[in-house]
């Protein structure tokens, strides 16, 4: 497959066709939008919010959480903030995620099948890892989404002005609810 994707990125750069693309690394419209990897989230989630290239910083992972208070994707928050810009962040879920219903026994279990001893499991967390709270996914969507804006708003390096909010995205018709 990765062979036949560089195939398609020659032509694609040989017909121009990236001038429609052109913009800079400022967002346009200020926004950062941490929601989850979902493919059916890929083009449906820009489109339903009316973003185009050079409008937002997108932020993706499994479940579009902050799972702790200095993780990947808080870091992406504090540079979108303070070096691009950003004045508003979206916090976007959405139905029927993936990452819902993760149990890391689960996880456990696949990772054994495939080689993963034990021992490697227990030095992890011997190393001070919590494997399975970084595995585990989330029982309840809202729940899930309050704790993530929670964490983004009450963090210490986020500035008070920054506006924090959490919606729902309905995976198939775009529809965003809010999360009070
Ligand atoms: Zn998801």
């Amino acid at each position: 497959m990765i062979d036949q994707i560089l195939d398609y990125n020659k032509s694609f750069v040989e017909r121009k066709d990236y001038e429609q693309y052109l913009a800079d690394k400022y967002p346009d419209k200020k926004l950062a939008v941490l929601s989850c990897m979902d493919t059916r989230l890929t083009e449906l989630l820009p489109a339903a919010l009316g973003l185009k290239n050079g409008d937002a910083k997108i932020i993706k992972n499994a479940g579009g959480l902050v799972i702790s208070a200095f993780d990947s994707a808080m870091r992406s928050l504090i540079v979108a903030i303070y070096e691009l810009g950003v004045e508003e962040i979206m916090v976007v879920a959405h139905s029927h995620c993936g990452a819902c219903h993760m149990s890391f026994d689960h996880f456990r279990d696949q990772m054994t099948a495939r080689g993963v001893t034990e021992e490697t499991l227990s030095t992890i967390e011997k190393c001070g890892i919590d494997l399975h709270h970084w595995l585990e996914g989330f029982k309840d969507t809202p729940t899930s989404v309050r704790s993530t804006v929670d964490t983004i708003k009450t963090h210490p390096l986020i500035p008070n002005d920054v506006v924090v909010r959490g919606f729902i995205i309905d995976s198939v018709t775009g529809l965003l609810e809010e999360i009070q």
